[in-house]
């Protein structure tokens, strides 16, 4: 396999702003499959693996990547799930500057590995080919008075979205939460994690959770995770 020496990542197509303005969908819109394999070929595959020692879950880094640069995501996906049953949300919201990708020598003369970029690009990729029993939803604030659907959103005013999606507006963060949280549990759903933002204080997530728990069924287990996440102050998922 041709490797790429690029010293760059490849960049991350992002809305226009002018789009952006009129829609609540995510700024970053992802790696397409092609850029996901041009970048999984910038790894060298090295011997000692320093990107797993930075990863706080372990995740077989160069071996999904491997899989990732030869076209096979089904592949790469089931090595990520072997450690992480996250992925779409820790493409997004984990620090890999300081973590996986903070430790990978392509960074030395130049940027590391895009990690984070092709772990959510596959987890994305599960979601559409409906492989990941994963569902991700986020609780954000309306940044400026607007109209979504017919229905007038004011400025501040808290949004559930799911897949781009208001779900329900809400003045009552924690409110909010749990009603997103519950209307995503199906009788098969076993797990609720709750990703806290940057704008959330630990006390604050910790209580939602404890009520997220009180109002989900008892066989639900519900956890939190402190993301730091900017923009959203909870991404919620459901597995
Ligand atoms: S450190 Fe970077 S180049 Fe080396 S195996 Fe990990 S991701 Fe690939």
């Amino acid at each position: 396999m041709a490797f790429n020496m690029d010293p760059k990542k490849c960049p991350m197509p992002a809305q226009d702003p002018q789009v952006r303005r009129h829609n609540f969908e995510e700024v970053a819109l992802g790696y397409t499959a092609e850029m996901a394999v041009n970048e999984a070929k910038r790894c060298i595959h090295c011997k000692n693996r320093p990107c797993v020692e930075g990863c706080p879950v372990g995740i077989k880094i160069p071996e999904f990547i491997a899989q990732v640069a030869e076209g096979d995501f089904e592949a790469a996906y089931q090595i990520i799930s072997e450690d992480s049953a996250l992925p779409a949300v820790c493409g997004r919201v984990c620090p890999q500057e300081s973590q996986c990708e903070g430790k990978c020598v392509r960074g030395g003369k130049g940027e590391p590995v895009a990690i984070g970029r092709v772990e959510r690009f596959v987890a994305d990729w599960a979601a559409e080919q409906g492989i990941a029993n994963v569902a991700t939803a986020q609780i954000t604030y309306a940044a400026r008075d607007s109209e979504y659907d017919g229905k007038r959103i004011r400025k501040g005013e808290i949004m559930s979205l799911e897949n781009g999606k208001i779900v329900a507006t809400s003045n009552d963060l924690t409110k909010a939460a749990y009603r997103l949280a519950r209307s995503m549990c199906r009788k098969d759903s076993s797990f609720v994690t709750v990703i806290s933002g940057c704008d959330v204080s630990d006390e604050d997530a910790e209580r939602t959770t404890e009520i997220i728990k009180a109002k989900c069924p008892s066989h639900v287990e519900v956890s939190h995770i402190r993301g730091g996440q900017p923009v959203y102050y909870y991404m919620i998922s459901v597995e």
